[in-house]
Formats: structure tokens, C-alpha cells, sequence
């Protein structure tokens, strides 16, 4: 895993840093009481709970404070640090404005819900506590990790495919439950069904509903993983144009991308999901390179031209690896045309032909390129 709570704490320090500039940042007077940050914690809450805010537009955890307004700080009175002061008041405002959308998630489960939103994601954290490295943190901690983590993903994957904001309409949704109820209602009511291990909502109006229960995560770092898996697939379908490639024969795009995203990540890929095959004990470790190579190196690799028809629920376990190894070419390839690509088959143009077009390749030349660089590049081992 590449340095991932490295750069969490660094992208909460940001968050931070952003939301309320130290000295460093700002000049100003010297105060005694802030600190010059111009903002201290709000008196209602713990000081460490305050200093969590820095990601989120929203967080239910301070949301109903009236004495700051949901943003866990208020101004401090014993110096003037305008910025600061007027960026706080306008995330007061910013509460205010998503609260009514996010009630209503309230109403429907009939209970206050834990959940943050941010830039580009709601979150609906109902985990009491989780062991992440050798903490035990608690809820309010952990959703403000998740909100980091789904933040970091969704940075990677702009980044990969040179997209942004503008192809996304909406926030994409996550629910994650400690009860199984819970889930079965909420993937009725906001993922249009219902899935013993999740359901997703994928398209115009992306939603992903979970059951986090022990039996499925042995730890922290496997829910994670889950949920960059579960999530990058909303992603790829709702970017725009909005379509579910994985039920029109881009099953390998579908599932490929999500695992690639793992992949990126931690370097191992070892999450299906529901809709997908069980495969949750295959390919030892989920390292999938040396899998793929073997498979080339064997002759018992599937033609790509007929992995590249089948729906995602179809997809075989030697397929799912193969899916992600062409994403994987493809992308160190060209990303951008990747994209291209990506967006041709979500507007309905088949394979062959948006192939030919982005990439200048038939099937049979994509076959042999991948080929060839599985076996110049993939490890053995
Ligand atoms: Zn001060
Ligand atoms: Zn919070
Ligand atoms: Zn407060
Ligand atoms: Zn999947």
C-alpha cells in the first residue's frame, strides 16, 4: 500500500490548513487564544472533534449546534482575522443550505443519521467503532477518515482519467451499516433493491448501500479496499454520459476499472462485488499480475474479444483478472483515450468500433499488444 495514511494525514492537515489558516499561513496579529488562526473551538465540543471539520461541507456531529452553526468553530474574540471569520460564516451558510436534502436521508430511516457531506461525496456512517492500524477510532473519527478516503479516490481517479467536476452531476451516495435492517431499507430506498452484501444504484443517480459486519471485514484495510472498489464503480458510471456499461456487454470496463482503482491503491485486488462472482478466495493474496501472466504464458487466457462481450455478471474469475489487466494496458497506454473510450462505450458505441476510433486498434491487435506486454512487463511472481 503506497503510503496511504501518509498522505491521509496529510490531506487532513490540509483540509485543515485550508479551513483555518495558522500563522504561517496568515499575518496577523499575535493572539495568545488562537493561535492566529482567527477561529477557536466551538465551547459545545471536544477541541479534537472540532479540528476534524476541515473535510466536510456538513457533518452531523455539528450540525444542530446553535452555537456555531455546524461548523464546530467560532470566531475568536480576542483578535480579527477576517478571512477566517468570513470563511466560517460561509460554511454556516453551507450547512444550512445541504440540511434539508440530508434530512430527508433522516426521515426515511426514521433516526438521525451519522453523515458528512463533502465536496464531491454524502456519507452515511452508522459504525460505531473500527481498529484502523492500532487505534480504536470512534464514529466521528471514522467518518471523517472515510470522507478523506473517498476524497483520495475520487482525486485519483480525475487525475488518472484527466476529468473533473463538470462530468459529475451528482455527489455519489454511501450508506454504511452496523445492521442489517438498516441496509435491506435503505438499498430499497435509495439503491433501487437489495443485496445481502451491498447493492448499488449505478448511473445518473449513483448509491452504494453496505452491511459493515465483521464476517465480510476481517479489518480495516479490507473495507477499505471494498469501498474504493464499490465506489469507483459509481464513479466510472455516472461520470458523464451516465450509463451502466457492466449491463451492456462492458463488463470488463466495469468490473476492470474498480479493481484497478484497488489496484492502485494497496496493489492488491481482492473485492467483488454482489452482483459480480464470489471469488472472494481466489488468486492467492490478490496479486493479480504474475495470475495474468501465467494465464498469457499458458495459452489459457481467454480470447479478449470474447471476455470484452460479457455482462459483469457473467464474468469468471480468470475474466475479472483479465478485465483488470486490460484496463491496466489500456491506461498505462493512454489514459486520457482510455477515457474516450470509456465515454464512447457509456454512449452505446460498440467495442469494436469506439476501439478502432480512440485507439486505432482492432480486437485482434488490442489481443496482441496486451499480450506482449503482459509478458514483457507482468512479474512471475
Ligand atoms: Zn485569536
Ligand atoms: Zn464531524
Ligand atoms: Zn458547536
Ligand atoms: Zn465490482
Amino acid at each position: 500500500m503506497r503510503g496511504i495514511l501518509g498522505s491521509m494525514k496529510v490531506a487532513w492537515i490540509l483540509a485543515l490548513l485550508l479551513f483555518a489558516p495558522t500563522s504561517a499561513a496568515q499575518e496577523g496579529p499575535r493572539c495568545l487564544k488562537c493561535k492566529q488562526v482567527g477561529l477557536v473551538p466551538c465551547v459545545e465540543h471536544k477541541k479534537k472533534d472540532c479540528e476534524l471539520e476541515g473535510n466536510a461541507l456538513y457533518c452531523s456531529f455539528m450540525a444542530d449546534c446553535a452555537v456555531c452553526g455546524g461548523t464546530g468553530w467560532l470566531d475568536c474574540e480576542r483578535c480579527e482575522y477576517p478571512d477566517a471569520e468570513r470563511r466560517n460564516a460561509e460554511k454556516r451558510l453551507k450547512v444550512k443550505e445541504l440540511e434539508p436534502e440530508l434530512k430527508k436521508l433522516d426521515e426515511e430511516m426514521g433516526r438521525t443519521l451519522r453523515k458528512a457531506e463533502s465536496e464531491h461525496f454524502v456519507l452515511i456512517w452508522e459504525i460505531d467503532e473500527l481498529k484502523v492500524d492500532k487505534r480504536r477510532l470512534k464514529d466521528h473519527e471514522l467518518l471523517h477518515l472515510y470522507v478523506d478516503r473517498l476524497e483520495e479516490l475520487y482525486d485519483a481517479y480525475v487525475n488518472t482519467f484527466g476529468v473533473d467536476d463538470r462530468d459529475f452531476k451528482e455527489k455519489p451516495r454511501v450508506f454504511a451499516w452496523s445492521f442489517m435492517p438498516d441496509h435491506y431499507r435503505a438499498g430499497k430506498r435509495f439503491c433501487g433493491g437489495e443485496g445481502e452484501r451491498g447493492i448499488k444504484r449505478l448511473g445518473s443517480t449513483p448509491s452504494f448501500s453496505f452491511p459493515v459486519l465483521k464476517k465480510y471485514f476481517k479489518d480495516d484495510e479490507v473495507l477499505h479496499r471494498h469501498l474504493l472498489h464499490n465506489v469507483a464503480h459509481l464513479l466510472l458510471s455516472h461520470q458523464n454520459p451516465p450509463q451502466w456499461i457492466g449491463q451492456m456487454k462492458g463488463g470488463w470496463a466495469d468490473a476492470g476499472v474498480a479493481h484497478w482503482f484497488e489496484d492502485h491503491f494497496f496493489e492488491i485486488c481482492d473485492n467483488y462485488c454482489y452482483q459480480e462472482v464470489d471469488t472472494s478466495q481466489g488468486f492467492k493474496g490478490g496479486k493479480w499480475r504474475p495470475r495474468v501472466r501465467k494465464l498469457v504464458a499458458m495459452g489459457k487466457a481467454a480470447p479478449a474479444a470474447e471476455v470484452m462481450q460479457k455482462n459483469t455478471t457473467i464474468l469468471t474469475q480468470d475474466d475479472h483478472a483479465l478485465s483488470f489487466s486490460y484496463v491496466d494496458f489500456l491506461i498505462q497506454k493512454d489514459a486520457q483515450k482510455t477515457n474516450r473510450l470509456l465515454m464512447r462505450l457509456r454512449s452505446k458505441v460498440p467495442l469494436r468500433d469506439s476501439m478502432k476510433e480512440v485507439f486505432g486498434m482492432n480486437l485482434i491487435q488490442f489481443e496482441k499488444e496486451w499480450r506482449d506486454w503482459v509478458m514483457a512487463t507482468y512479474p512471475a511472481r
